[in-house]
C-alpha cells in the first residue's frame, strides 16, 4: 500500500482526506512523519501555498506528499478572502472573528455567493503534481450547525439549504471543494499505484 504524508497540522482537513481516500493509502500525518513546526503559507495563491507546504516535507523529510490550502472566495467582496481566508479578521487566524468580519462585511448585501477553492500539491518521485476542487454555494445571513470548522456554518452549498456545518462529514464529503480534490488526487493515485515501477 502506498504510504504518503499529508502535510497539514488540521484534524478535520486530515479526518476528511482519510474518508475520501477511502483507505486505499496509508495517510501519515506530519507527527508520524517526525515534522512538529508549523509549515509556513507565505504566497500569493493557494497554489503557491500549496506547493510550498509539500515541497517543505519533502525537502526535509524525503517521503511522498501532499499538501492543501483552501481559500472561500466571495462575488461581492471581489473573491477576498480568498488566500487569506484563515487571517480574514487578523493574524490570529480566529475562526469566530473571520466568520463575524464576513457576516458584517455582507450586511444588506443580496449577491452572496461564493465558493469554497481548495488546491492539492502532490509531491510523488520527486515530480510536483496539482489537483483543484470547487464547491459553488453562498453566504448564509447567520450561523447554523456545529459539525465541520472555519467558515463551514455560514456556507450553504448549492442546491440546498443547510450549511456545510448542519451535514455529516460524510454528506459534507459527497460535495465538498476538499473531496473533489482528494477524488482527482486519488484517482491519480491510483493509476500510480497500478503502472509498473510506482512505490
Ligand atoms: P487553510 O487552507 O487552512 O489556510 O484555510 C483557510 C481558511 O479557510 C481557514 O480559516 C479555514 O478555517 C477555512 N477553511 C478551510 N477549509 C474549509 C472548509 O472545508 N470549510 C470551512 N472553512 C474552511
Amino acid at each position: 500500500m502506498l504510504s504518503i504524508v499529508f502535510a497539514t497540522g488540521n484534524n478535520h482537513k486530515a479526518r476528511e482526506a482519510e474518508a475520501a481516500l477511502g483507505g486505499a493509502f496509508r495517510i501519515i500525518s506530519l507527527k508520524e512523519a517526525g515534522c512538529e513546526e508549523e509549515l509556513q503559507e507565505t504566497q500569493a495563491t493557494l497554489e503557491g501555498n500549496a506547493l510550498q507546504k509539500a515541497r517543505y516535507v519533502h525537502q526535509h523529510y524525503q517521503v511522498h506528499c501532499f499538501a492543501e490550502d483552501t481559500g472561500l472566495e466571495v462575488d461581492a467582496l471581489g473573491g477576498a478572502p480568498g488566500v487569506f481566508s484563515a487571517r480574514y479578521a487578523g493574524p490570529e487566524k480566529d475562526t469566530e472573528s473571520n466568520v463575524t468580519l464576513l457576516l458584517r462585511n455582507l450586511e444588506g448585501q443580496e449577491n452572496r455567493k461564493a465558493r469554497f477553492r481548495t488546491v492539492i500539491a502532490l509531491i510523488l518521485d520527486d515530480r510536483e503534481y496539482l489537483f483543484e476542487g470547487v464547491a459553488e454555494g453562498h453566504i448564509a445571513l447567520r450561523r447554523s450547525g456545529n459539525q465541520g470548522f472555519g467558515y463551514d456554518p455560514v456556507f450553504v452549498p448549492e442546491g440546498g439549504s443547510r450549511t456545510f456545518a448542519e451535514m455529516s462529514l460524510a454528506e459534507k464529503n459527497s460535495i465538498s471543494h476538499r473531496a473533489r480534490a482528494l477524488s482527482k488526487l486519488q484517482a491519480f493515485l491510483q493509476e500510480k499505484a497500478g503502472a509498473p515501477g510506482t512505490p
